[in-house]
């Protein structure tokens, strides 16, 4: 019997292992994966994802992260260039998710997928590919993808997110976000060289890279000369934006990350969230708090960002009237970036 079973070693999960190791609880962290893995996302980390990795003893930079300081924004023939109101990183997900990982020790148990999870006596039976796991307390941190029997409860219509690293990409400081029809994309540099192309679609894939050049002139010049580095983007589907875990719950299970909350792409930071999410469910269970009483204080906590972000992502997808003028993104960047802030 483990005190508590932590399912998915992403950001959210780690986070969560790694507060309630140290605070000499029995915790398993359990992680389909056999390596860390690329896996959709932007890659982007700003001030507020810094300091939940400063509480677990990481530093993006120090991981290898490139700086970034600009903005880009264009839409059809539109475009704006603005300082960046926070300092920020890109750092690929394979090497974070390692980095957590390694911080995670032993209580990380690797290529234990868990099949499924129902209540027994005080606590949890987990059916895992390797075979069974009680717990008294379950954090569930799977991420994008729903344990069986667990679904998000009311989730919105899904997202398709779609993710390529190219090569032929010159992006020095700077993000770039790429409203297209159907979608829009962020565009960032990867440390070693080349970019990483990330997209949060509302309709059918089509061709990628073609469809995001073809949404402004800003994305054909960046875009090119891009090279893909892989065979076809990587994909995940069934991403519900908006999707915030009910004031409820049956006792003994957190939910955390993408589990708990499912924040707009590219305007609010979901590994931020994330990491946040897994060290606040920590501290519940550590002052003995239960997960109904979690997932309500975690509600609040996350209502405004996910109220700034969302107004964000329809401002970038309706192109505003006021978007040429760069004073004006500059003050919508700085407003948004305010109001996302997570960090207690
Ligand atoms: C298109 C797109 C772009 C994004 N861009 C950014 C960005 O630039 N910056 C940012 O901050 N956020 C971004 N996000 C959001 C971010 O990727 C997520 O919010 C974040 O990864 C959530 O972390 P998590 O730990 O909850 O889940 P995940 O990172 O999804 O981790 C879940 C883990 O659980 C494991 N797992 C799943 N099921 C099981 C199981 N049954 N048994 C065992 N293990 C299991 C998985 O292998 C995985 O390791 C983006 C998301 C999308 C879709």
């Amino acid at each position: 019997m483990a005190e508590v079973a932590v399912i998915g070693a992403g950001p959210a999960g780690c986070a969560a292992a790694i507060a309630l190791a140290r605070a000499g609880r029995e915790v398993v962290l359990l992680e389909r994966s056999q390596a860390p893995q690329e896996s959709v996302c932007g890659e982007f980390l700003g001030r507020d994802a810094a300091a939940a990795l400063h509480c677990l003893g990481l530093d993006p930079a120090a991981l290898g992260g490139a700086t970034l300081r600009r903005v880009r924004i264009g839409h059809g023939g539109r475009e704006a260039d603005v300082t960046l109101p926070f300092p920020a990183w890109a750092l690929p997900r394979r090497v974070l998710d390692g980095a957590l990982q390694a911080a995670a020790g032993p209580a990380l148990r690797r290529a234990v997928t868990v099949l499924g999870a129902g209540p027994e006596g005080e606590g949890w039976r987990l059916r895992t590919s390797a075979g069974e796991i009680l717990a008294r307390r379950i954090v569930l941190a799977t991420g994008k993808h729903a344990l069986r029997g667990h679904p998000r409860e009311g989730a919105p219509p899904p997202s398709l997110g779609l993710k390529l690293h190219l090569a032929g990409v010159e992006m020095a400081d700077a993000v770039a976000l790429l409203p297209f029809a159907g979608g829009y994309a962020g565009l960032q540099p990867l440390p070693g060289g080349g970019a990483n192309l990330c997209a949060a679609l509302h309709g059918p894939p089509g061709e990628l890279l073609a469809r995001v050049r073809a949404g402004s002139a800003l994305a054909g010049r960046l875009l090119r000369d891009a090279r893909p580095l892989w065979d076809r983007p990587l994909a995940v589907a069934g991403v519900p934006y908006g999707f915030r875990q009910a004031a409820s719950g049956p006792p003994g299970l957190y939910r955390v990350g993408d589990q708990a909350a499912v924040i707009p792409s590219f305007t609010g930071e979901g590994v931020a969230l994330a990491l946040h999410s897994g060290l606040a469910a920590a501290e519940a269970i550590l002052a003995g708090q239960e997960a109904a009483g979690f997932h309500a204080a975690w509600r609040r906590r996350s209502a405004g960002p996910m109220r700034w972000a969302a107004l964000a992502a329809w401002v970038l997808r309706a192109s505003p009237t006021g978007f040429a003028a760069a004073g004006a993104v500059g003050a919508l960047a700085r407003l948004v970036a305010a109001r996302t802030r997570v960090a207690a």
